[in-house]
């Protein structure tokens, strides 16, 4: 299966977290491929070897800002 068929892992950027390529809703598709500035559902994943020392954790976005 080719590499653009799946969600790449957000943390190391190099292994595949899972198959996307039957994922036909458009808020999904709008998080690849054609550099879009438009991300409408936030999805972060991590592979399984990036899942053993970290995880993924949802907070507010005004907690980021420094
Ligand atoms: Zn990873």
């Amino acid at each position: 299966m080719a590499w653009a068929d799946y969600k790449i892992c957000d943390l190391c950027g190099d292994s595949k977290v899972f198959y996307d390529a039957d994922i036909r809703d458009e808020r999904y598709q709008a998080t690849f491929g054609e550099e879009s500035r438009y991300d409408p559902i936030g999805l972060k994943a991590i592979c399984g070897e990036c899942n053993k020392t970290h995880e993924v954790v949802i907070v507010a976005r005004k907690s980021l800002s420094v």
